[in-house]
């Protein structure tokens, strides 16, 4: 294959989309697949629809994906000249014209045309000008715009995914390729920078299928061939729809603000669509660079599935290590007032231990500041159902405060020394250890699910560790008396 180019082309009036992002992670990992090159192109001919902030906003985006360009970005509004050199060739081929027809004029005969349910077309009023006409209209000023003269026949063009697809000419319009302000339209932008970029595949969204006979219209007008086409279907939302806001997170930046971690996220968007033909699931970068082809690419839409997101990032945390979890972890703690920003030697070993324990039952980053909330304060309520149930005589706060008795009496507090403790008070009081070991969870930590629980109360400490019992027994004290 001669060298690869691709590009990843956003428009700047929006976030980074998750199909989008999945559409740069396929063109990145095609590009270091085939040592090729992955270039970065921002679509801002709509000025009004584009801003700095988007851009810088979906630069983020991309680097939080961890994907990095070779070239670029080049910017589609400081390249008009470009884009009038090559509709200037058009027109002197005859391959396009000018059209002075009145925009506002045109937008009403469409209008009308929906509103009749008639199929709108540009009648090609100003292609049947004479030579004299159309001089008189120049030199008067008139507004001009360009249109490329759409030939007879059929546009065929043979796509990586799809296979071959078609569509009659006849169905298409003149298109506008350059309007009277001088700026191009998207489509011919498009095709003039995939040319001056030297791109050989062009892989993008499934909803560009009806620019693309377009765009291939314009290679022939210009007597040049087209690069190679695959277009990737469109991510679902369970209910079978286009995913949107509707379905939950679409920007890219809300998943990294959920939680996610960069490579799970990447993974997760890469297999949705494309498989390395084997059932493996977790795939590392270099793995998807080795294994990712465009033959992979499944042309039925894949659906969005945020339990398996969730499912593999829980997978990534596990195989994660502890000082890398943690670093992505503080940011969040401090969000949630957990923590504050100067972390001592001390606690940050505490905190390290705190990332082990609570790593094995974690599906996203921000839980760590959420369920593990009371490793960091124990102003939590006591779940309502498990209180009925386990706070429910006076002889659960004897139990609970003979623990405490032993619990003070230890010299050192490692888990098994406390767990030890517990066992020992069972027996000696002739009940179940579980008996002792439910209160004590749902005192020390709010609920009744967590670490194992003399991990817990290790971590947590001596004192904090009987301060929650203490307050528990006061609680159940005050029910009963
Ligand atoms: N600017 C287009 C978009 O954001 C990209 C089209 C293309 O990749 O050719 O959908």
């Amino acid at each position: 294959m001669s060298e690869v180019r691709v590009r990843m082309a956003p428009s700047p009036s929006g976030f980074l989309h998750v199909g989008t992002a999945r559409t740069t992670i396929y063109n990145w990992l095609f590009a270091r697949h085939h040592q090729g090159k992955f270039i970065l192109r921002i679509e801002d001919t709509d000025v009004s629809r584009s801003s700095q902030e988007m851009v810088d906003a979906i630069l983020e985006s991309i680097r939080w994906l961890g994907l990095d360009w070779d070239e670029g970005p080049y910017y589609q509004s400081q390249r008009t000249e470009i884009y009038q050199k090559y509709a200037q060739k058009l027109l002197e081929t005859g391959k396009a014209y000018f059209c002075f027809c009145p925009p506002q004029e045109l937008e009403e005969k469409r209008k009308q045309a929906i509103a009749s349910k008639i199929d709108w077309k540009y009648n090609r009023t100003c292609l049947k000008l004479s030579e004299a006409e159309k001089e008189e209209k120049i030199k008067s000023g008139v507004p001009k715009a360009i249109r490329l003269f759409v030939p007879k026949g059929q546009t065929v063009f043979s796509d990586l995914v799809y296979g071959e697809l078609k569509k009659e000419n006849e169905e298409l319009d003149d298109l506008i390729i350059l309007r009277s302000d001088g700026t191009s339209t998207y489509n011919f932008a498009c095709v003039v920078d995939d040319v001056d970029m030297k791109i050989s595949h062009v892989i993008r969204g499934n909803d560009h299928i009806a620019n693309t006979f377009k765009q291939v219209l314009i290679y022939q007008a210009l007597d040049l061939t087209t690069p190679k086409f695959a277009h990737i279907p469109l991510i679902l939302g369970k209910d079978k729809a286009k995913i949107s806001k509707r379905h939950g997170a679409v920007s890219v930046m809300e998943y990294k603000e959920q939680g996610f971690l960069r490579e799970a996220f990447v993974n997760f968007l890469a297999l949705l669509g494309w498989s390395p033909k084997d059932d493996r699931e977790i795939l590392s970068i270099d793995q998807m660079i080795e294994l990712f082809t465009l033959e992979g690419v499944n042309p039925s839409n894949p659906i969005f599935d945020r339990e398996k997101l969730e499912w593999m990032n829980g997978e990534y945390i596990r195989a994660s290590k502890n000082e890398k979890l943690l670093s992505l972890i503080i940011p969040f703690l401090i969000k949630e007032n957990l923590i504050s920003e100067d972390i001592t030697k001390q606690k940050r070993e505490w905190l390290l231990k705190y990332v082990s324990l609570f790593k094995e039952r974690t599906k996203t980053l921000k839980e760590f500041a959420e369920k593990g909330r009371y490793f960091f304060e124990c102003d939590y309520q006591y779940e309502e159902k498990a209180a009925k149930k386990h706070f429910n005589s006076p002889e659960a706060a004897d139990r609970l405060r003979a623990y405490v008795d032993r619990l003070s009496g230890l010299d050192s507090f490692e888990k098994a020394k406390i767990e030890e403790a517990l066992r020992k008070l069972a027996d000696e009081m002739q009940t179940k250890p579980a008996a002792l070991i439910h209160p004590v969870r749902l005192a020390t930590t709010g609920t009744t699910a967590g670490p194992p629980l003399f991990d817990l109360l290790e971590l947590l400490g001596k004192e904090e560790v009987i301060k929650r019992i203490k307050k528990a027994v006061e609680f159940i004290q005050t029910k009963f008396s």
